[in-house]
């Protein structure tokens, strides 16, 4: 009994991931709405956006930041609610916007068949934190690893989307992601 209590501390700590630290609808004060479930899941594509608005830097108001943009998504826009299954900002924690496998508003020829996932802030120029970026690739891991994305999974970008003509997710941010493992310019 006296090794059981270590081993399961060293597996908590090792176990930790952006997945198990998710920001969920309820702690960011969503507002209740009725989603789709995707017809296909898990989703086959992970696609990178940015808001192309302010970045947030702390917690409280990246929660702001959130309800506001679901907030537009719905009063403004007319969707059922924010239109991407997450979001992340600076401090890099991941938010919940839709979630797993339902279908997202964020990119006509992707979204029934991708995870839509935005940067706040305006990445034309400037690149997101480190942090944000790195647990962003921790989450495109952790998700697959939890069978909420195909083991084959693409990534791309909403520019990459061949129905829209968009500079979304910013020049700066698209040539990182570009660069990452599983990038596909025309899935
Ligand atoms: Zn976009």
């Amino acid at each position: 009994m006296k090794f059981l209590i270590p081993l399961l501390f060293i597996s908590v700590v090792y176990s930790q991931t952006p997945c198990d630290n998710i920001r969920t609808r309820s702690q960011w004060g969503s507002r209740s709405t009725s989603l789709t479930w995707m017809a296909v899941r898990p989703p086959s594509g992970f696609v990178i956006h940015h808001t192309a608005g302010a970045r947030c830097t702390t917690q409280a108001a990246c929660d702001g930041q959130m309800r506001n943009l679901q907030n537009f998504h719905i009063d403004s826009n007319g969707w059922a609610d924010v239109g991407y299954n997450f979001c992340i900002g600076d401090p890099g924690q991941v938010y919940e916007g839709r979630g797993y496998g339902r279908v997202g508003a964020h990119s006509p020829g992707f979204s029934a068949r991708s995870l839509g996932h935005c940067f706040f802030g305006n990445h034309m120029s400037v690149l997101p934190s480190s942090a944000a970026l790195s647990s962003t690739q921790a989450f495109i891991d952790c998700s697959r690893a939890r069978g909420e994305l195909t083991a084959s999974h693409w990534l791309s970008t909403h520019r990459n989307d061949g129905s829209v003509a968009t500079t979304c997710p910013g020049d700066a941010l698209f040539n990182v992601v570009s660069t990452w493992p599983r990038f596909v310019g025309n899935p």
